[in-house]
């Protein structure tokens, strides 16, 4: 750039400053003047400069996309982004979920696979895993299962035995605790990873047809994973390795797409079903409800600035568009009040306002003013109904509710148990059914690493029948590693 085409320096009001680097003093040994408006300004905002972090899912980075549908299934959902041919613009967020802005992305962890889908009927959020599967199934334990997996009050440091502690009065976590210390709980890059909607949702096609569904993103760039010990060396060398690879991919033009399956069971059958379909501990069986085509989503586009469309990005399981609706999953049904509440926190009420989290549709909801609000275009008559042409309500636009019948007493107890329901069955099925030799050993190392890293003794004995729950094979071995 030629000297003549570097732009002067302002202050935030667009005011030509005086000087880059010598602040306003009275003499050249005299105080500085607190007049010096430019120097407080600069000392003020950056003070200001980090939101809160995310209480979990905080280290993280992200692309913009397309979803483009390639097949039809308008015969289960009237949604407009799932229409044949649709294009939809999209942005997605990666993270770890339980380290803090710094830590490393190779560390042991579920991956966050958050989507943020601008269809033309408003934005729709899957916020899912890289995992189907979650560690809880009621989001009255969430906090106390987060708070088990970050730092100790006392010392500050993470501890190995309170979470084994959680984990092993807490067998509903059997299932995502094997899959955590398998191969996929390390992936190699956030692009090599599949990802799931992991709740269950609910379809309604244009009949008004009613269908469960799960979402499965599988990865076209092929499943990868670190071992262990490749990605304690890695935390050293590349602590940001997977925000590297997704933002270099992307520049060097190599766009990540993942295809997106759908399991699909009729409205019906949920009640019946040999598992309870609702449960985010457990799977649908491929072999029951196989995976059907949908489309594919692909990153094309790093973000120009981190803060303003990562750090800032909000995304929100409560983002449904019609077509698309909740199911009795506790977890879901926690999640759609918790995110918008942690981003009002955050990033303040008005974050839907912000880049990432716009939607590319007019907006004619009736909230005004509040922090930060910059959007004037909303309804000039505040309130609804009114005489003045202000937005009203188009019922059969957003159609009817998506729901089930519910009645009974106000209770509180877990859900009715299905024919083959317990803790550790699916488990159990993929130590035995889905891992070769090979990854059942790498399992083994695993645990017993984790385990021998400051687990105390009465806890680990709970973990050892931990694990022999799971499979007694498995279990016997990881009580004989450790003890060795
Ligand atoms: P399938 O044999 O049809 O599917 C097994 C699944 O396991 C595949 O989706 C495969 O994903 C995935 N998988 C392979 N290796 C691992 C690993 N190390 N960690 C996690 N997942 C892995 O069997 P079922 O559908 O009957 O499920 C059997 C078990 O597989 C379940 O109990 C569950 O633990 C696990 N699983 C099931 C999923 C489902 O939605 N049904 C999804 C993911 C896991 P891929 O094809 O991409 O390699």
């Amino acid at each position: 750039m030629s000297e003549s085409a570097v732009p002067y320096t302002t202050n935030n009001a667009g005011v030509p400053v005086e000087s880059d680097s010598d602040s306003l003093t009275a003499g050249p040994v005299g105080p500085i003047l607190l007049h010096d408006h430019y120097l407080i300004e600069k000392m003020a905002q950056f003070n200001r400069e980090r939101v809160p972090e995310r209480v979990v899912h905080a280290k993280g980075g992200g692309a913009y996309g397309v979803f483009q549908v390639t097949n039809d299934v308008s015969q289960y959902t009237r949604a407009d982004l799932f229409q044949p041919g649709k294009k939809t613009e999209m942005l997605a967020r990666f993270s770890t979920v339980a380290g803090e802005l710094g830590t490393p992305d190779s560390w042991r962890d579920p991956r966050g696979f958050a989507l943020k889908f601008y269809t033309e009927e408003g934005n729709y959020d899957l916020v899912g895993n890289n995992t189907p599967i979650f560690f809880v199934r009621d989001p009255i334990k969430f906090q106390d299962f987060i708070r088990s997996q970050k730092r100790r009050p006392d010392t500050h440091l993470r501890d190995n035995d309170m979470q084994w502690d959680f984990w092993t009065l807490s067998p509903e976590s059997a299932h995502m605790v094997t899959w955590l210390m398998g191969d996929r709980g390390i992936p190699k890059t956030w692009r090599h990873m599949n990802g799931y909607g992991s709740h269950t949702f609910l379809w309604a096609n244009a009949g008004g047809e009613k269908f469960w569904v799960k979402y499965h993103f599988k990865t076209d760039q092929g499943i990868d994973f670190l071992t262990q010990a490749d990605a304690d060396a890695l935390a050293g060398q590349d602590p940001d390795a997977h925000l590297r690879d997704l933002y270099d991919s992307i520049e060097r033009g190599e766009h990540p797409s993942w295809t997106l399956y759908v399991q699909v069971m009729p409205f019906d059958e949920a009640w019946g079903y040999r598992f309870n379909p609702f449960d985010l501990t457990k799977v649908w069986p491929h072999s029951d409800y196989p995976l059907i085509e949908v489309g594919r989503m692909t990153l094309n586009r790093n973000p120009d600035n981190y803060h303003v469309h990562i750090e800032q990005a909000a995304f929100e399981p409560s983002n449904l568009v019609p077509g698309i609706g909740v199911s009795p999953d506790k977890m879901l049904l926690g999640r759609i009040f918790s995110y918008p509440d942690t981003h009002r926190y955050r990033i303040g009420p008005n974050y839907a306002q912000l880049p990432p989290n716009r939607a590319h549709v007019p907006v004619h909801s009736y909230a005004k003013d509040g922090p930060m609000r910059f959007d004037a275009s909303r309804a000039t008559t505040p309130y609804a109904p009114n005489s003045y042409g202000g937005p009203a309500a188009d019922t059969a636009r957003f159609g009817d509710p998506l729901g089930w019948d519910v009645a009974g007493q106000m209770v509180r107890e877990g859900y009715p148990l299905h024919r083959e329901d317990d803790d550790w069955g699916q488990a159990g099925t993929m130590v035995r059914q889905v891992l070769d030799d090979a990854a059942r050993d790498r399992l083994v190392s695993n645990v017993t690493g984790h385990l021998k890293n400051g687990v105390s003794a009465p806890i680990l004995e709970r973990a050892f029948q931990y694990w022999r729950n799971v499979d007694k094979g498995i279990g016997d071995r990881i009580a004989a590693a450790v003890k060795k």
